[in-house]
């Protein structure tokens, strides 16, 4: 396994006009113009409380287009830097389209529920989200960018079984194939290559299907749009934040992976 570089903090623009900035639009993208340069955001919610970065990471070739989302809980650190380590990656193909700090409000309070309660039962399946931010999310970024999968970055207090109000270190996919193999898949090779054999409460788990009965993105996502999506929980207990951020962003790697979205780096250029 290679050692995977963090980055901390947004990525910076490299000369490229962020033409739709506030607009509400997508970003005009010249693909052929930014090959190896690093992406820049463009803003939702811009000059709100919930104001947050989107970047757009076109791939060298056409494919397919993910979504990658963070924060959606304030108090999940592991979760919201994690996708800010993807927003910072380039890709062989296709599209990811990254909001790393989904919930602003409940992030700078570190604190689960941000206005209005858990965003994460703002999205019921076949209806119109029921919050502002809950709505921009879904028409903005998910109808906007028409993606082919997605992925949700979450972190959970305890262990699955051990903590009984607890997820655990789990990745939940949707009931659509392929999320359910590809769930299992990283999970496998999570605990093969990442989770320390000391530490066998933290094996992750494939967590139950979502078939669209929760008001939940990735359950929405799942029954609305009928896509592949996942829910991926690292667990706070017995882990460091780095650690925690390292196996999400591996799993959101592999996810992208499996859905034929390289990674690459210079060095493989
Ligand atoms: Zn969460």
């Amino acid at each position: 396994m290679k050692r995977r570089t963090y980055l901390s903090g947004a990525v910076t623009a490299v000369g490229l006009p962020v033409s739709a900035v506030g607009s509400g639009l997508a970003p005009a993208i010249g693909v052929n113009d930014r090959e190896n340069e690093t992406q820049p955001a463009s803003m939702l919610l811009e000059g709100t409380d919930y104001e947050t970065e989107l970047y757009v990471i076109e791939g060298d070739s056409t494919g397919p287009t993910g979504i990658v989302v963070g924060g959606v809980h304030g108090d999940e650190k592991s979760g919201y830097r994690a996708a800010e380590t993807v927003s910072s990656w380039q890709f062989d193909a296709g599209r990811v389209v990254v909001v790393p700090r989904v919930n602003q409000p409940a992030i700078d309070a570190n604190a689960r529920h941000g206005v209005g309660g858990d965003l994460n039962r703002k999205f019921p399946p076949g209806e119109e989200p029921t919050t502002k931010l809950a709505r921009t999310i879904w028409n903005d970024v998910v109808l906007q960018y028409e993606p082919d999968f997605l992925l949700d970055l979450h972190r959970s207090k305890g262990i699955y079984e051990f903590h009984p109000d607890f997820v655990g270190q789990a990745i939940y996919p949707t009931s659509v194939e392929p999320a359910p193999s590809n769930a299992t898949e990283t999970i496998d090779m999570l605990n093969e290559d990442h989770v320390p054999w000391s530490m066998p409460f933290h094996e992750f788990k494939t967590g139950n299907t979502l078939y669209g009965t929760s008001p939940m993105l990735v359950h929405k996502a799942g029954d609305d749009l009928g896509i592949p999506a996942y829910i991926v929980e690292t667990a706070r207990f017995l882990t460091d934040l780095d650690t925690r951020t390292e196996w999400t962003a591996v799993a959101a790697r592999s996810l992208l992976s499996l859905h034929d979205i390289e990674r690459v780096t210079e060095g493989d250029r």
